[in-house]
């Protein structure tokens, strides 16, 4: 038998596997998943690596197959269940099985253990009373104390011993040596979940909740596994549904991994969890301390959670049968890791369901273009929340046309409706969000008289400045001279649409300068906790007013705040890539969704130059359906994913000559791929970023419909860069289907 062993050294070019022989001492205990030491290369060096499988026969020169030095000390076994998904990662989303390893290895060491020290009595009850006799006689105090209290309880916690009875280790170790005790060790586990046990709140499933469930239920009960995708409205009850779902899977014996998008979101899904779950619920992720995560991976393997909650990385959660995975807030950017292997945890965790006969459940209040589309096409179950739980009505919204403000002479960032609903409320005494969608904003250039924006002919989305004057577009680099005109109205008023949450800052306190407002932006979260003391302030209404970008639209419920303005929809509608319009569309139905959480109705207004967009018309609607429409609509004119699938080529070297030359290889081998299968090609162009720490970087895309096609395309490219040393120079990384522009 030989060992099969991924070497732990990320280098494409030792991106193999290398056989081992296994000595007679290990024969028994090694598995697949664990770290062993063997020597490597011509010095014989040892160096960590895994054991991915075993295989009977060698290709290799019998002669010349080392022998495995052994199983290391402080390292951790992966399962064998997510080795076998780590090379589904590899094949799908590239990179070296090193890192796919490492992807769902999150914890890489061993931690010290904590652990509780215990006195335990080894002497029968008889022998005990004697040997108390004995020492009370021989007025030996410390240890007749000890002795009659193990006669009560014959074992004591250490702690209770040293502390309240006063006896000391030497005492101890004497009557250890006499083997009349033994002191022994207990490992217990860090628990980073506290809480009081509240009671639930009795809950009585609304029809859609409880024909969700039941839908569920009725392939799940009876052994049938998949993909479901619950889009439900804000407030719909979708986290209700997730929990009774998740207590059933519990209840046949299974184990859940509820995924969230952010760290920041954690505390509240908890607390709701525990509730219902209590102890056998677990958090994972990177603020947890090393041993406090290695303890959670721990309890999770012996079976002594049910429920881990986290980020993208908790789905690797090693639950001996893990049952079901739900996705929260599926659209979310966050479920893509910028790390090779750049993996969606969507997808990621559909294909782990499928190795361990398990369910996944996707909900989201505006579900991603890709989860609709496959629920469309019959590969998920859509499930449907249409009303809101309680009796709180959707906020009313409001477009504004700032082409028209500006005919009537009003330059401000503030028109004057929202001018006038900031004045009203601000006199009722009630809170007011102002938001600036900068996410994805890449400087585009655009006419404020008629809303003009320039795009690229060929790609259909902005064009973005570069620093040599030049309108670019990072798909296909196609380049234009700057516009000093609109093309379209004649219009000197087109330039960069530029602007940021300190100049609004500066008007608000300008317009209203008795209102208190707070600003939350980059600059003001710096310091730690920085984040959560904006949100807690303005949550004690110590402010009126709270300005910030995309990170103050999520999660958090401020009843007090019955109007949102969106200053400014086109700065992520003119983004420069084609997820724009779904982005634009989730951030405002996300930002028209804070207002009116409590009793009072909210209101929301979108300031626009194009209010005639379909992304800001059916977010002004909350119309879901209509928006999907459209835009599957766009992406099939265009060829851009779901429809089809997108392959990012992302090519960086020092030096910029042969990165152009290496770009043009590539190119030219990938269109001799294309003569056995259908692939477009586009590019290669420079990204959002095209020079980072003096590292030049460029990306080709590979466009074909089925993803396949592409996956076989970086097998070729991967192997035809690995075979051409000139390659050796430079970093090639695969995104595929990318959130944004890399
Ligand atoms: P979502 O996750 O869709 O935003 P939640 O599950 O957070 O919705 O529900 C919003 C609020 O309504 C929560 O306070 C929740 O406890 C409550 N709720 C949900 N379903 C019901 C129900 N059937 N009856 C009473 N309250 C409910
Ligand atoms: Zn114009
Ligand atoms: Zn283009």
């Amino acid at each position: 038998m030989f060992a099969n062993i991924i070497i732990d050294i990320t280098h494409e070019k030792l991106d193999k596997i290398f056989q081992y022989r296994i000595p007679p001492s290990l024969e028994e205990t090694l598995s697949v998943g664990m770290e062993v030491l063997v020597p490597f290369g011509r010095g014989n060096r040892l160096t960590k690596g895994y054991v991915v499988g075993f295989s009977e026969t060698s290709s290799y020169d019998l002669s010349k197959i080392k022998e495995i030095q052994g199983i290391s000390r402080k390292g951790i076994a992966i399962e064998g269940k997510l080795v076998a998904l780590a090379a589904w990662m590899k094949e799908n989303y590239g990179g070296t099985m090193i890192q796919a390893l490492k992807t769902v290895l999150p914890i890489k060491q061993q931690q010290n253990a904590k652990v509780k020290k215990k006195v335990r009595l080894l002497l029968s009850e008889s022998e005990g009373q004697k040997k108390l006799d004995f020492y009370l006689e021989k007025n030996q105090r410390a240890r007749a104390r000890l002795l009659a209290a193990l006669l009560d309880d014959p074992i004591l916690d250490y702690e209770l011993v040293s502390r309240k009875l006063n006896i000391t280790r030497s005492v101890i170790r004497a009557l250890e040596e006499q083997g009349i005790v033994s002191l022994e060790e207990e490992r217990i586990f860090r628990n980073p979940v506290h809480g009081e046990i509240r009671k639930r709140k009795e809950i009585v499933f609304t029809g859609e909740q409880r024909n969700a469930i039941d839908t569920f239920w009725r392939d799940y009960g009876t052994g049938r596994y998949g993909t479901y995708l619950i889009h439900g409205v804000t407030g719909s009850g979708k986290t209700e549904v997730y929990i009774e779902m998740i207590r059933r899977a519990v209840e046949q014996g299974r184990q859940a991994v509820m995924l969230i998008p952010e760290i920041a979101l954690t505390f509240q899904t908890v607390m709701r969890f525990y509730r219902c779950f209590g102890e056998r619920v677990s958090i994972m992720h990177s603020r947890l301390s090393a041993g406090e995560r290695y303890d959670q991976m721990m309890r999770a393997k012996e079976g002594q959670i049910d429920v881990m909650i986290g980020p993208r990385s908790a789905l690797f959660t090693p639950f001996p049968s893990l049952g079901l995975i739900v996705i929260d807030e599926e659209h979310e950017n966050t479920y893509k890791s910028e790390q090779v292997p750049r993996y969606h945890a969507r997808e990621t965790a559909i294909a782990r369901a499928e190795m361990e006969q398990a369910s996944v459940v996707l909900g989201s209040a505006t579900p991603s273009l890709e989860a609709m589309y496959r629920a469309r096409k019959g590969e998920y179950r859509l499930l449907e929340l249409k009303s809101r739980s309680g009796q709180q009505e959707m906020a009313q919204v409001y477009t504004v046309d700032l082409r028209e403000e500006l005919k009537n002479g009003n330059r401000s960032i503030l028109s004057r409706l929202l001018w006038e609903k900031l004045a009203e409320r601000l006199d009722k005494k009630e809170q007011i969000m102002l938001f600036l969608n900068r996410r994805g904003y890449a400087g585009f250039l655009s006419c404020r008289e008629c809303g003009y924006v320039v795009k690229c002919p060929h790609c259909d989305v902005s064009l973005s400045f570069h620093k040599n004057g030049k309108m670019i577009c990072h798909y296909c680099g196609y380049e234009e001279e700057r516009k000093p005109i609109c093309p379209e109205c004649g219009s000197r008023h087109i330039g960069e649409f530029k602007v940021g949450t300190q100049q609004i800052e500066e008007i608000v306190k300008r317009e209203f300068p008795e209102a208190r407002v707070l600003r939350m932006d980059l600059d003001t979260t710096r310091e730690k906790d920085g984040h959560e003391k904006i949100l807690a302030a303005f949550a004690n209404e110590e402010a009126d007013i709270l300005i910030g970008t995309q990170m103050i639209v999520k999660g958090h419920d401020f009843p007090n705040v019955t109007l949102v303005g969106i200053l400014a929809a086109d700065m992520s509608l003119y983004a420069n890539d084609y997820r724009a319009g779904e982005r634009t569309f989730q951030l405002l139905t996300q930002a028209a969704g804070r207002a009116g959480r409590g009793k009072k109705k909210g209101e929301a207004v979108i300031q626009t130059y194009s209010p005639e967009h379909y992304a800001i018309v059916t977010a002004a609607a909350q119309d879901y359906e209509a928006f999907y429409q459209e835009e599957i609509r766009y992406r099939e004119l265009m060829g851009y994913p779901p429809v089809q699938n997108l392959l990012a080529v992302l090519v960086s070297c020092e030096d910029e000559k042969y990165l152009e030359k290496g770009c043009h290889f590539l190119k030219e081998y990938a269109q001799r791929i294309r003569r056995y299968c259908t692939m477009e090609l586009i590019g290669p162009a420079s990204p959002g970023i095209s020079k980072i720490n003096d590292v030049y970087r460029k990306v080709l895309y590979l466009k074909a419909e089925r993803y396949d096609t592409l996956r076989k395309a970086k097998n070729q490219l991967e192997q035809y860069i690995e075979i051409n040393r000139g390659f050796d120079v430079m970093r090639i990384q695969f995104d595929f289907n990318p959130m944004q522009v890399i």
